[in-house]
């Protein structure tokens, strides 16, 4: 799946996809969502599937969300990330079809558990900010600790946001 370095693979942007990958300057997740049902479309496609309307613009959502389902990491792929660390797909607050395959950062992996509420972390390499997750205490889940980040190649750990 990963063919690359460094294990984050950076994703390839493109006049349709900038706004999701940059919204983290801001720290504010964005999805492009449909101008007249406001569905959400991810990943950006030119027409929503529900009116098939070409109108559509970036919308911004909570940052809230849900394990869906996660897997944990074991292996030493990669020299820069230690393992153990979570690979999840969260499902984000404003509609449950949008799923996100991220890391989960800020907890420990054994901690995890289906259904957990999340928020989400940005983790910046260079003009990129990676969507990322830790618990949100506020709606039940763990208190995040940021002491547990997946190590960065950049030294990142998602901390300075
Ligand atoms: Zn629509």
């Amino acid at each position: 799946m990963f063919d690359g370095k460094p294990f984050r693979v950076l994703p390839r942007i493109t006049d349709d996809t900038e706004f999701f990958w940059t919204a983290g300057r801001d720290g504010v997740l964005r999805f492009l969502a449909c101008d007249s049902c406001r569905y959400i479309v991810h990943p950006p496609a030119p027409i929503c599937p529900r009116d098939h309307s070409r109108h559509l613009s970036p919308c911004e959502v909570s940052g809230r969300g849900t394990v869906h389902t996660f897997t944990v990491n074991h292996q030493q792929w990669y020299p820069d990330l230690d393992p153990p660390y979570v690979i999840a797909i969260v499902t984000i607050e404003e509609q449950d079809d949008v799923r996100l395959m991220t890391n989960l950062v800020h907890v420990a992996p054994d901690a995890v558990t289906f259904g957990m509420p999340v928020r989400v972390v940005f983790d910046r390499y260079l003009d990129v900010w990676l969507p990322m997750f830790e618990p949100d205490p506020t709606r039940g889940g763990p208190e995040p600790d940021p002491t547990i980040a997946p190590a960065s190649p950049t030294g990142g750990g998602g901390e300075d946001q």
